[in-house]
């Protein structure tokens, strides 16, 4: 089949590499001009993923993850409160975004161009764009994330909403520091938890995938409760004054925000954690949201990654699920050889799919609130 995915973040590339390997036409539209960059953060590498890229590349766990030895929770005065094994390993956006890009063929993902509509009758899909000329396919796989167009359109009484709390984030060198002010940070997960907020900290690759010691980031997290509406509002209002939906880059938040960001860290970190946010230049903000489309499929269009829906960050599986997204519709669609892709059912077998898929995914989908409640964090 001649598949159009909209999206070239870590769903659209994963599915852009299953469906390529399953004997598919796929072309990626991309809404930003150019590959992505510095978008996320660290993410936890769970295994579906690390097994998803070593399957489709030569990406091994050795070469895209910091390995990690302790999860050690720290209070307020930076005394150890607890510490126990811990082997998750923690690579970064960029380095898993670039590995799937890697394997993804030469010519596949169209950048600058940004889904408006999409139509759909009983041979296929057709997708008009801002700029450029219409595209018709057999499918179309929406990987176009949270705050999903496609989903929107699909399903238009389908809204996101603000969970009640924010993610502070922040990357900063290795080298930022004395390393016998971090040695407790390097190679260990660090939390800080109390009433109303949780931090985390830990080591991700450097800013082009290096591994060596000294080159490496300090990824944090922190969590806060920020229930009041006007309060959200001003933080998500860039240094230009332009009001975000949901997130705040590197680099754009506004001067306020920042002088608040820091006077907390001074007032309510240890010292070790609230040098890691003074030394961050460009510390970046996520509203925490939950979205979840109705159905995952609908006629020809597929909703993968978190257009479909999105998991809160403390079940550190977004990529994972991305991935098995990805796996699961590709053996979905597995046709017969010699299969016309006019004799295939692909709304039947999409329809199925999606239903499975849900199940595959609702116990992650309430996972994510237990978590966030057990922490204090969010809506009650
Ligand atoms: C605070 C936080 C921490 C996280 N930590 C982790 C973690 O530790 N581990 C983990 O596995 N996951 C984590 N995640 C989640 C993870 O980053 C995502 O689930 C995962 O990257 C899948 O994203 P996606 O590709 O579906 O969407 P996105 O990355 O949002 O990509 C959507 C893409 O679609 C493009 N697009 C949008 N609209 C259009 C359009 N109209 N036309 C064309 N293109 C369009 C966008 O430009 C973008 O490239 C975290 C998320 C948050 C918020």
């Amino acid at each position: 089949m001649k598949i159009a995915i909209a999206g070239g973040s870590i769903a659209g590339l994963a599915c852009a590499l299953t469906l390529t390997c399953t004997g598919h036409e796929v072309q990626v539209f991309e809404r930003s001009g150019t590959p992505l960059k510095g978008r996320g953060g660290g993410v936890a590498i769970l295994r579906q993923m690390m097994r998803f890229l070593e399957q489709h590349g030569h990406h091994t766990r050795a070469m895209l993850a910091v390995p990690t030895h302790r999860r050690r929770w720290i209070d307020s005065q930076g005394a150890v409160v607890r510490d126990d094994p811990e082997l998750l390993p923690f690579s970064s956006w960029d380095a898993v975004y670039q590995s799937l890009c890697s394997m993804v063929a030469p010519g596949v993902i169209h950048y600058g161009r940004d889904v408006a509509s999409v139509s759909q009758d009983a041979e296929g899909v057709e997708l008009r764009f801002h700029n450029g000329t219409p595209v018709r396919a057999d499918m179309l796989i929406a990987a176009d994330g949270t705050s999903s167009r496609l989903r929107s359109m699909l399903f238009p009484d389908n809204t996101v909403s603000y969970a009640g709390y924010l993610a502070w984030r922040g990357l900063v060198s290795e080298s930022a520091f004395d390393p016998a002010d971090v040695a407790d940070l390097v190679e260990n997960i660090t939390l800080l938890h109390s009433a109303d907020e949780l931090f985390i900290t830990f080591l991700i690759p450097g800013q082009g995938g290096s591994l060596e010691p000294g080159q490496r980031r300090f990824n944090w997290l922190w969590y806060r409760n920020e229930p009041d509406k006007a309060a959200v509002d001003s933080f998500l209002t860039d240094r230009d004054g332009r009001r975000h939906h949901a997130s705040v880059a590197p680099g754009e938040l506004s001067q306020p925000s920042l002088s608040y960001l820091r006077g907390i860290a001074r007032d309510r970190l240890p010292p070790v954690l609230s040098r890691l946010v003074s030394a961050t230049d460009a510390p970046f903000l996520q509203a925490i949201s939950d979205a979840s489309s109705p159905s995952f499929a609908i006629g020809r269009i597929a909703l993968v990654g978190d257009a479909a829906c999105t998991l809160r960050p403390h079940t550190a599986s977004g990529t994972s699920k991305a991935a098995d997204d990805a796996v699961s519709l590709a053996q979905a669609l597995q046709m017969p050889q010699e299969t016309e892709a006019m004799q295939l059912d692909v709304e039947g077998l999409l329809a199925n799919w999606a239903q499975a898929r849900r199940r595959a995914v609702e116990p992650l989908m309430l996972e994510g609130p237990k978590l966030a409640h057990s922490f204090g964090l969010g809506y009650p």
